[in-house]
């Protein structure tokens, strides 16, 4: 039979999975000598087979008699004597700390008799019936599950009564009454009485904080936090200590370390004839921890003296509560501290350099996710929020940061404005990718439909720029062009242009200038060494060092023009993963790509595609050139060819319009067929990737001359190209092997014709599950794989991303069916089991092939632990990630 209760002496730090975080902790500072009230820990497996089952395991109740004699007889007394009674609080701790979810009984073993044993014994009748009503209070809300309105309504009348409403001006003999009033409330709502047995009153709290695992709020919060719904709680039985027998008692908070800011010192407060729950509950004002020392001298250096022992010996910030009780000091809790992304940090660094722990663990203890949060802008806290602006709305954080600019309500004003000088926001019900040019140059987004996963919030979090999206508050009008909004109960209208600032980070929205500071972190990346004075970047600096230098796969950058390809090489990219070429298309190019689509004849397609040659040229050179000496892995084009003709609707209006008027457009007509024809019920599915290659003559050969010019061109001025031609959507070797005959010609030709030796490799991404399942073919003619588990991610699930994640995403995300999105974090399960194939059958058909990721996987910290265990060679991300990946393959590979 399982061992299902430990003695606090039993524990210890490392036993979290059986004792719960705050068992585990008890029993660690009881056998550190730290002064910690006696008791016992009923394990989470005990937990476990209570809620299977809906009874107590067998062997558990004859062990917590065990261990209650034996803590009577460490106590000189038993639980609820009549003349001195023990009290024990029964607290739940589970592994992960689920702050405020789970249940809580104090004052057990207290009932008409001992009641009155304590008043004598503390020599407080006050204090006694106080304690008395708490209990009743909490096991009626607790155990019984009464509402705690009906308790608090009857206390609102005593305190009426008084007219007051301090609970602290009721006297004894008001709350002799109101335990009286309390039981009849039990008694009516329970149809019970209120157990007077002291050990029926435990059993049933016991079981009360098993039961409190399966709550609802406890459920939200653990799918919200990733906890599993299987670990269960520990339940803590803990002796009572008071902090509210007089002055000389009280209760506290306290931290080794300011959780904010890293800084040591003493951080802390204290609430004098208290206990635990006021100082939560914030019905006093504290005190700060540094005044306890005028109070009780004796206890403030004890407790000095604890949190640095708790200090040293878990080598990391602590957070401890913390009871004295007539002068004597006792310790109730500890735990690691959360803290803010910018104080990890500080403090993984200053426990370096105290000797605490090696910079191996330094790295473990920060995150990719709390560098990007320094990286962002931010608005300046010192100037305050409230700064000349009003706060109108709050919605979903999407993507951290702070902007401020002018409202725009569309993609063509948001780039006309910037263009000009302009800080604009982007306002829209939700995003689509016809938007993305708007988006790229707005300096915030704000949508006012969809979730975490909608286009908006993902295609910024990409792009690293802030977004706060499903703001159900406020209606986008983007007819009349106005943001409609209500603050202070006043409806208010924001027209295009007026100022609003938002923040990525809170998900507030604020009519009017809030003053936003650039990150020094970004700073410092961009290669400011002035940045380096400040204390966090210079850590944050001995950490990217470090996880640099201990880092098995390399990272790359995902970058389409010079500026993002020598952005990202200041970033630490060492090359670019993914070029996309189809944004070399659009704009004045379109009118070639429409020559190329309409041509009739070998000479008109050639003509067009000859135009296009130069211009992709001067793009590869310009980029090779950033890249100088780092490998460059470029795109053949992907997207389907409809998406650089007009839209069917505007076309179609176009010809109507001149028909009408007896002039029709040969051109728009020709091109409103050739929409027609292209036309496809499933794009994603369609003419795409490789299957353009293959179907139209001379595209991809044109594109694979201009990179093998550029990279001739580069040679010739003294670079140093290292280029990847990189063929998208292969499904099967076949297609493969026939765009890669025709490269190779092109590389034949231009070799002749420019008489330079040129070196590169031919590769293809895989992104379709054929290709990662026949990879072992497809490895023979190919050079190097590269995941796109962007695509790899919609064909593994069958669900266009586009239409999804505004269709059914959030329903799934709320539902729990995904814990998180797929296209955000990598579905180890299926899509990253197609991966792990892939991997395996390619390098045992040619072990020397080189494997990277470029979908947004890449910038992912979850994803990157999950690539350097499948072995990939490199991560490819957006430039604003590269750090972030930098930090996490490091992190990937130091031991836990
Ligand atoms: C991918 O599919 O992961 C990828 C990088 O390609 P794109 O996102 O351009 O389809
Ligand atoms: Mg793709």
């Amino acid at each position: 039979m399982p061992k299902y209760v430990y003695d606090f002496a039993e524990g210890n730090k490392d036993l979290k999975d059986l004792l719960g975080g705050k068992g585990a902790n008890l029993a660690e500072m009881t056998n550190l000598g730290l002064p910690v009230p006696p008791g016992f820990t009923i394990t989470t497996e005990a937990c476990r087979a209570y809620l299977l089952s809906g009874t107590q395991p067998e062997g558990l109740e004859a062990e917590i008699t065990t261990h209650l004699a034996a803590l009577e007889a460490k106590m000189g007394k038993r639980l609820g004597q009549s003349d001195d009674p023990l009290l024990v609080s029964v607290r739940s701790g589970a592994k992960h700390s689920m702050p405020g979810m789970m249940e809580t009984v104090l004052n057990i073993g207290l009932n008409d008799q001992s009641v009155r044993g304590l008043a004598a014994q503390s020599g407080s009748e006050r204090f006694a019936f106080d304690s008395y009503r708490r209990l009743i209070q909490m096991y009626g809300k607790t155990v019984l599950g009464i509402d705690g309105e009906h308790f608090a309504h009857v206390l609102d009348e005593a305190k009426r009564a008084k007219d007051t409403t301090n609970d602290l001006d009721l006297d004894a003999e008001d709350l002799r009454k109101l335990v009286e009033t309390f039981k009849e409330v039990i008694v009516e709502h329970a149809g019970r009485p209120f157990p007077q047995e002291p050990r029926e009153q435990m059993d049933l709290a016991i079981r009360a904080v098993f039961e409190s695992w399966n709550t609802d709020r406890a459920v939200i919060y653990r799918r919200q936090e990733r906890i599993p719904t299987d670990l269960g709680t520990a339940v803590n039985v803990c002796s009572m200590v008071f902090g509210n027998l007089g002055m000389d008692s009280g209760t506290g908070v306290a931290f080794t370390r300011d959780s904010a800011s890293g800084a040591q010192g003493i951080y802390g407060d204290y609430l004098q004839n208290a206990q635990g729950e006021d100082v939560v509950a914030g019905i006093r004002n504290t005190m700060q921890l540094g005044d306890l020392e005028k109070i009780d001298e004796k206890s403030y250096h004890q407790l000095l003296q604890i949190m640095q022992t708790l200090e040293e010996h878990y080598r990391d910030l602590c957070d401890i509560e913390f009871t004295i009780e007539r002068g004597k000091l006792w310790m109730l809790q500890t735990r690691v501290g959360k803290r803010t992304a910018a104080a990890a940090f500080r403090i993984a660094l200053q426990l370096t350099d105290q000797g605490l722990i090696t910079m191996d663990e330094a790295v473990s203890r920060v995150s990719g996710a709390q560098l990007a949060h320094l990286m962002f802008p931010r608005f300046d806290d010192s100037v305050g929020r409230a700064h000349g602006a009003q706060r109108i709305a709050v919605g979903i954080a999407a993507s951290p940061g702070a902007a401020v600019g002018k409202v725009v309500f569309d993609s063509y004003t948001a780039v006309k404005w910037s263009r000009s000088g302009e800080s604009v926001i982007l306002v829209r019900r939700e995003t689509n990718p016809d938007d993305l040019n708007g988006m790229i140059a707005a300096a915030g987004i704000l949508t006012s439909r969809g979730g975490k996963t909608s286009h908006a919030a993902v295609v910024a979090r990409g792009m690293g720029k802030t977004c706060v999206c499903g703001v159900e508050a406020i209606d986008v009008d983007t007819k009349k062009r106005i943001l409609r909004a209500s603050s202070h109960g006043k409806a208010i209208e924001i027209h295009e242009g007026d100022v609003i600032s938002i923040d990525g980070t809170s998900g507030e929205v604020f009519l009017g200038e809030v003053p936003v500071v650039a990150s020094p972190v970004v700073r410092y990346f961009e290669g400011d060494e002035d940045a380096l004075q400040d204390e966090l970047v210079a850590a944050v600096d001995r950490v990217m060092r470090h996880a640099d230098g201990t880092r098995r796969m390399s990272v790359r950058a995902n970058a389409d023009t010079p500026e993002d390809a020598a952005r990202a090489r200041r970033f630490g990219a060492q090359g670019i993963g993914l070029c996309r070429t189809e944004h070399m298309f659009l704009g004045e190019r379109r009118v070639l790509v429409e020559r190329l689509i309409l041509a009739d004849t070998d000479a008109e397609r050639e003509g067009a595609l000859a135009e296009l040659l130069p211009l992709q040229r001067d793009d590869f050179t310009g980029i090779l050139e950033a890249m100088d000496g780092l490998p460059v892995t470029i795109r053949l084009l992907d997207p389907p060819l409809h998406e650089f003709l007009p839209d069917i609707t505007e076309l179609s209006v176009r010809v109507a319009v001149a028909e009408a008027r007896g002039e029709p457009r040969e051109n728009d007509l020709r091109l409103l067929q050739a929409v027609h024809q292209m036309h496809e019920q499933n794009p994603m599915l369609g003419l795409r990737g490789v299957r353009l290659g293959v179907v139209i003559p001379g595209l991809f050969q044109m594109q694979s001359r201009a990179i093998l010019e550029a990279a001739a061109a580069r040679i010739n001025a003294g670079g140093v190209p290292r280029v990847e031609i990189m063929v998208p959507l292969v499904a099967n070797v076949q297609e493969f092997e026939t765009v890669k005959l025709d490269i190779i010609q092109v590389a034949r030709d231009v070799r002749a014709e420019t008489g330079v030796h040129l070196e590169f490799l031919i590769g293809t991404m895989i992104e379709l599950p054929r290709a990662a399942l026949t990879a072992d073919q497809i490895a023979e003619p190919a050079e190097f794989f590269s995941f796109g588990t962007n695509d790899l991610t919609q064909t593994t699930w069958g669900f266009s991303r586009d239409d999804v994640e505004g269709a059914f995403f959030s329903a799934y995300l709320e539902k729990g069916i995904f814990g998180i999105s797929p296209f955000e974090s990598i579905d180890v399960d299926g899509v990253g089991e197609l991966i792990r194939i892939a991997v395996e059958k390619g390098r045992s058909r040619r072990p020397s092939l080189k494997l990277g990721v470029c979908g947004e996987h890449g910038g992912d910290p979850d994803s990157v632990h999950f690539f350097e265990k499948v072995g990939l060679d490199y991560v490819s991300c957006s430039p604003f990630r590269v750090p972030i990946a930098r930090l996490e393959a490091g992190r990937s590979v130091v031991p836990d």
